[in-house]
């Protein structure tokens, strides 16, 4: 198992550094974001061995048990549909909430992010193609609510998070990927902050998410293989 995974990050991070090359980009730019999501934490140790130390995870349940369970030195970020009930949750175990996809939420994170004492780092899930089964805001949205979004103080917003749709043909995503760092660079404009974070690119797609400015690529299967979902205990 773990020679699997050796030779499978050494094969994406080959991947990695191909496609920063073929868009100048150095690759010390992309985050290799681990998504253990669905595996043992065994696997996320032996990721840590390795030299991995950001996880990705989509469920609070699972990650309640994870997370400390997991290495000391390891970055957890939450990849998946977060519902306003457990945004406490969320704001407690994670470094970084990629899935913040509408202003309710954000308000509910801002919330507990007040009833804790903490701030949020937080990404904007933009549903750039429009995808009816997809979370996330529209592009014009985002451009309408940034200013608002940006005036929960407990929240700071990085920058944004999107799905492509899913395609045989990967090249297909690039419009996608190219539309989200367009419109990151009209609310740098709109705001005169950076937003640095473009979470972007899972393992279908991820190299042409980089070519297109991904600095993090959310990786599952292409790194620990297939995802079993063992039914719970009660
Ligand atoms: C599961 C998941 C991934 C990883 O997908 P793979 O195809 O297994 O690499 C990435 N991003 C999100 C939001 C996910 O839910």
């Amino acid at each position: 198992m773990h020679m699997d995974l050796e030779t499978n990050l050494s094969i994406i991070q080959r991947q990695i550094a191909t496609a920063c090359e073929n868009a100048q980009r150095d690759p010390s730019e992309v985050t290799l974001l681990a998504v253990s999501k669905g595996h043992k934490i065994d696997r996320v140790h032996e990721a840590s061995e390795l030299g991995l130390n950001c996880f990705g995870e989509n469920k609070i349940q699972e990650a309640k048990l994870k997370i400390p369970q997991g290495p000391r030195n390891a970055e957890w970020h939450f990849i998946g549909h977060l519902q306003t009930n457990k945004a406490r949750d969320a704001v407690r175990l994670f470094h970084m909430i990629h899935g913040v996809d509408s202003f309710h939420l954000a308000e509910a994170l801002q919330e507990s992010c007040e009833k804790q004492a903490r701030t949020a780092r937080i990404l904007l899930e933009v549903n750039v193609s429009g995808e009816a089964s997809k979370h996330g805001f529209s592009p014009a949205e985002v451009l309408e609510q940034i200013e608002n979004l940006n005036d929960l103080d407990r929240l700071e917003i990085h920058g944004f998070m999107t799905m492509a749709p899913w395609t045989p043909e990967p090249e297909k995503t690039r419009p996608v990927f190219r539309q989200l760092n367009n419109l990151r660079k009209e609310c740098e404009d709109i705001m005169g902050v950076p937003f640095p974070v473009l979470s972007m690119g899972m393992s279908n797609d991820f190299e042409i998410a980089i070519e297109e400015g991904s600095t993090m690529v959310r990786i599952g299967t292409s790194l620990f293989g297939k995802r079993s979902y063992a039914k719970k205990k009660a």
